[in-house]
C-alpha cells in the first residue's frame, strides 16, 4: 500500500481489488450491508466507493517513469511507469490541473470501481514545468486497443459470438456508469483497451475526458444521454462485420457529423436515406451480413431507431437475447480481421470522422438540454420548480 507525504493512512486502493471482474462489482458489498435491503434489486443500488484522495508528494517518490509510450491522446502521451515498492507496471496520464480535469478524474474514479472500467490506482497533484498538474496512475492495459487486437489475429477468425461477448462487456460498463450517474459520452474503439494480450484478457473502458454527471435535472430529459452509446454500440457492432468505410454509409460524409437518428428534431435527414432504410438496403449489405444472425440485425435496428422514445435503454440492450445469451450466439466467422486489415489506411480518417460526429452530437445535446430545461413543461420538472420556489431551474445543472 502507498503512503502519502504525511504518513497518513490511505483508503483501500483499487490496486488491491481482485482480478475477477464479477467479484469487483461494489454493489455486492452494498447488497450485504445493513441497509442494503434484502428485497432491493442489485441494479438499483448505488455502489459505495472510497473518497478520492489526492497525494501531494512527488509522484516520483513512489513511481519510476519509463520512456515507454503506451498511447497518444488529445492531452499528450500516456507513459508506462512502475511502482517502486511492488514493481507493478502502471500507466501515467498527465493533465493540467483545471476544473475540467478535476471532473474527469472524479468521474473516472467513481467509475473505476465498476466492471470493465480501467482502474485509477492513485492520483497526484504535482507541479510539472512550473504548472500544476494532475498525475493519474492507472492500471496498465498491456493488451492495447480493441480493434488493434482483432487486427492482430491473422488467420484466426473472429466470430459473431466473440462480437456478442465484447458488446456485452461494453454494455456492462455503460450500465454501471448509469447507475453511478455518469454519462461517458465518448465510448469509441480507441477508448476500449485490453488488460493483456493473453486469452483471459478483459476489455475495459477508459478516458472520462467528456464524461458528465447526470443529475436528476438532466435525467428527466431522457433519453438525453442514450444517443452517445447507441451511436457507438451501433458503430462498433457494424465494424465487426463490414468494411469500416461502409460503417459511414448511413452517415454520408457531409452529414456524418450529424447522424440521422440524432438530429434535434429526431427526423431522419434525407428522403433518399429514409427510402434506403425502409427498404433495408443500407443496414446489412451482402455478402458480409449474409451469415450474421437475425438477432444481431434486430439489435442494430433497435439501436438505430430515429424516434427517441423508441430508442433502446441500456437495460433493454443488456436484456436483448444477442447480448444476454451470448453463449447461444452462433460462432459464425466474421470478416472482421480481413476488413480491418484491408481498411488499415482509412482507419485514422474514419476514427477522426467519428470523433467529430460525436463532438457535434455532444454540443447539440448540451444545447437541447439547456433549451429544454428552460422551456419544458414536464410535470416532474414543474414539481421540482415549485418545490424550489422558483420558476427556473436555478442552481446546479451544467
Ligand atoms: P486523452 O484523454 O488525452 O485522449 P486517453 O485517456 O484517451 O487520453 O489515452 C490515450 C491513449 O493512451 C489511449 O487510446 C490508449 O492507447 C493509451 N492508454 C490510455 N490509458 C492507458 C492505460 N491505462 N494503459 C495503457 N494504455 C493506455
Amino acid at each position: 500500500m502507498l503512503h502519502n507525504g504525511n504518513g497518513q493512512e490511505e483508503k483501500p486502493e483499487p490496486e488491491t481489488k481482485p482480478e475477477d471482474e464479477t467479484e469487483k462489482d461494489p454493489t455486492r458489498s452494498s447488497a450485504s450491508s445493513p441497509d442494503g435491503g434484502g428485497q432491493t434489486e442489485l441494479s438499483s443500488l448505488v455502489p459505495v466507493y472510497p473518497k478520492l484522495e489526492i497525494k501531494r508528494n512527488s509522484m516520483t517518490d513512489d513511481f519510476k517513469i519509463s520512456s515507454q509510450v503506451l498511447g497518444l491522446g488529445i492531452n499528450g502521451r500516456v507513459l508506462e511507469c512502475r511502482n517502486k515498492k511492488t514493481g507493478e507496471k502502471c500507466a501515467l496520464k498527465v493533465l493540467y490541473d483545471t476544473p475540467k480535469s478535476r471532473r474527469e478524474v472524479e468521474l473516472h474514479w467513481r467509475a473505476s470501481w465498476g466492471p470493465h472500467v480501467v482502474r485509477i490506482l492513485t492520483l497526484y497533484e504535482n507541479v510539472y514545468r512550473g504548472k500544476k498538474c494532475l498525475l493519474i496512475i492507472m492500471e496498465c492495459m498491456e493488451g492495447g486497443e480493441l480493434f488493434s487486437q482483432i487486427q492482430a489475429r491473422g488467420d484466426q477468425a473472429f466470430t459473431e459470438r466473440e462480437a456478442s461477448n465484447i458488446m456485452r462487456d461494453i454494455g456492462t460498463a455503460i450500465e454501471y456508469l448509469h447507475r453511478m450517474n455518469v454519462a461517458h459520452r465518448d465510448v469509441k474503439p480507441e477508448n476500449l483497451l485490453y488488460t493483456t494480450k493473453e486469452t483471459n484478457r478483459v476489455l475495459k473502458l477508459t478516458d472520462f475526458g467528456f464524461a458528465k454527471e447526470t443529475t436528476l435535472q438532466n435525467s428527466l430529459l431522457t433519453p438525453c444521454y442514450t444517443p452517445y452509446y447507441c451511436f457507438w454500440l451501433y458503430y462498433i457492432l457494424h465494424c465487426f462485420v463490414q468494411k469500416v468505410t461502409l460503417c459511414l454509409y448511413p452517415f454520408p460524409p457531409r452529414l456524418c457529423g450529424f447522424p440521422p437518428f440524432y438530429s434535434n428534431t429526431g427526423q431522419a435527414i434525407s428522403p433518399g436515406m429514409k427510402r434506403r432504410i425502409r427498404m433495408g438496403q443500407y443496414e446489412f449489405p451482402n455478402p458480409e451480413w449474409d451469415d450474421v444472425s437475425e438477432e444481431a440485425k434486430q439489435l442494430i435496428r433497435q439501436l438505430l431507431k430515429t424516434d427517441p422514445s423508441e430508442r433502446m435503454t441500456i437495460s433493454q440492450f443488456m436484456n436483448h437475447p444477442w447480448i444476454n445469451q451470448s453463449m447461444a450466439v452462433p460462432p459464425t466467422p466474421l470478416h472482421t480481421t480481413r476488413v480491418l486489415m484491408e481498411d488499415r489506411e482509412m482507419w485514422d480518417d474514419v476514427k477522426d470522422e467519428m470523433t467529430s460526429a460525436l463532438a457535434t452530437m455532444r454540443v447539440d445535446y448540451d444545447q437541447v438540454k439547456i433549451k429544454d430545461l428552460d422551456t419544458s413543461s414536464n410535470p416532474l420538472l414543474n414539481k421540482r420548480r415549485k418545490r424550489a420556489g422558483t420558476s427556473k431551474g436555478g442552481g446546479g445543472g451544467g
